[in-house]
């Protein structure tokens, strides 16, 4: 009579100790994945790289390697000399 109580006690702790760590795992993601951003962010400690369009030729060209052009006070991205002589 005892061990069918011993085991019902069992299971209930079981259970609540499964919604905890569960509880636990859940909160430890969250915090992994919102702490993430910075730390991948942060080797390159610059500003993300983008994609530009190109106004000569429509090429998406990356600021990082494009070749750039300041007109007007705004900068321009190209995807090769010839285009920005073009412009
Ligand atoms: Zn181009």
């Amino acid at each position: 009579m005892r061990l069918i109580l011993y085991v019902i006690v069992g299971v209930v702790i079981l259970t609540l100790l499964r919604s905890v760590l569960e509880a636990v795992g859940k909160a430890f993601s969250g915090a992994s994945s919102s702490g993430s951003p910075p730390a991948a962010g942060a080797p390159r400690g610059q500003a993300p790289q983008s994609l530009k369009k190109d106004p000569v030729c429509g090429t998406f060209v990356s600021t990082a390697t494009a070749i750039q052009k300041t007109k007007g006070g705004e900068t321009y991205y190209f995807c090769s000399a010839e285009c920005r002589d073009k412009f």
